[in-house]
């Protein structure tokens, strides 16, 4: 039987940082740090984490308890499991262990750190809302997502503040080498998994502003990758406000961000039995996406869209845009079918 040191379990981790490292952008009041509990819908600062006594509380909710309690809930796992998460309570040796991405758990930390903090300034900047909403992106997808908006100093003053480095955050490309922030100025869209950002893009409040789209310096992930994980139906598209759009009509939806893709970034599609492509409407967009269904073999399904329409995000932001789209994949799932059932009825196959 495994023997747990309960106290070093909890000396090694900080409940400052373990709660951080969930998302939650904590600010400091006197002795204790504040912020929105993820455990229920919190509007307010609702979560106190307390350092010295290593434990937190919610005042909305009631969620209590150590440092392990809240991975228990934050994970979902079970006490012992929770203990294996934290380290076991062997103390932490040289570098911290790299992930399946390639990402250390400091580099996790980091990202999950600037996720939250563009969430919050996101939140509080009328003009970075105001354009997410006249590209048709609800608030619900906003906070579904955690989008965010970087307005240049508060990520900085917060990696600061929580003393993580801004040399590896500068190496990952969230900051420049002069301590700008690269990602100034834009609408950020992470990449999570579970509650952890492992990347993130942000697009240009101004299209004068370029590049219009700026991701970090590390591999490109799939975009909602564990929206379409194992999902034996799924819809796959170029750009990430086309991902935004079909996010909020909670569809298994992907964004491959570029057209060109290399095959073994698609092995995420092994699983799926049906591949709806829904690219742009422009030349690159139809070729790419031929070339696409051509890769994936009879499962794949063109969704062509209305004319006049660019891409889904454009789809989307029409009055009959969902309604319109949903006819749309009729139509390329039953195209489909007839043709299947044409060739079974003339014996050509
Ligand atoms: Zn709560």
């Amino acid at each position: 039987m495994t023997f747990y040191d309960i106290e070093l379990i909890k000396r090694n981790n900080p409940i400052q940082d373990v709660v951080a490292a969930h998302g939650v952008v904590l600010q400091r009041s006197g002795s204790h740090l504040s912020g929105r509990c993820p455990f229920h819908g919190d509007e307010h600062p609702s979560l106190v984490v307390y350092p010295e006594t290593r434990s937190f509380y919610c005042f909305g909710c009631g969620a209590s308890g150590d440092v392990i309690d809240f991975v228990r809930r934050a994970e979902g796992l079970g006490f012992r499991e929770a203990l294996e998460r934290l380290g076991n309570g062997r103390a932490p040796e040289g570098p911290s262990p790299q992930s399946r991405d390639g990402l250390s758990l400091d580099d996790r930390m980091i990202l999950t750190a600037a996720s939250a903090v563009y969430h919050e300034v996101l939140l509080h900047t009328p003009a970075a809302l105001k354009y997410l909403d006249d590209r048709g992106i609800s608030m619900s997808v906003v906070n579904r997502c955690r989008l965010g908006y970087s307005d240049g100093r508060s990520l900085r003053q917060y990696l600061q503040r929580r003393r993580l480095s801004l040399r590896r955050a500068a190496q990952m490309g969230l900051l420049w080498r002069d301590g700008g922030e690269t990602m100034a100025g834009r609408v950020v869209v992470p990449e999570l998994r579970g509650d952890q950002c492992i990347w993130l893009i942000g697009r240009a409040l101004d299209d004068g502003h370029q590049p219009v789209y700026r991701g970090l310096s590390l591999p490109k992930p799939v975009l909602g990758y564990e929206r379409v994980r194992g999902r034996p139906r799924v819809f796959v598209t170029e750009g990430t406000f086309d991902y935004l759009t079909g996010a909020g009509w909670s569809l298994p939806i992907c964004a491959l961000l570029g057209t060109h893709v290399k095959a073994e970034r698609l092995a995420f599609l092994q699983r799926a039995r049906r591949v709806l492509i829904v690219f742009d409407a422009d030349e690159p967009g139809r070729k790419a996406a031929g070339e696409l269904a051509e890769r994936l073999g009879p499962r794949a399904r063109l969704v062509e869209l209305p004319e006049g329409v660019k891409d889904l995000n454009d789809l989307g932001r029409l009055p009959e845009g969902r309604a319109t789209f949903f006819k749309l994949v009729k139509r390329a799932e039953s195209d489909a079918l007839e043709t299947e059932e044409e060739r079974d009825a003339t014996g050509t196959r």
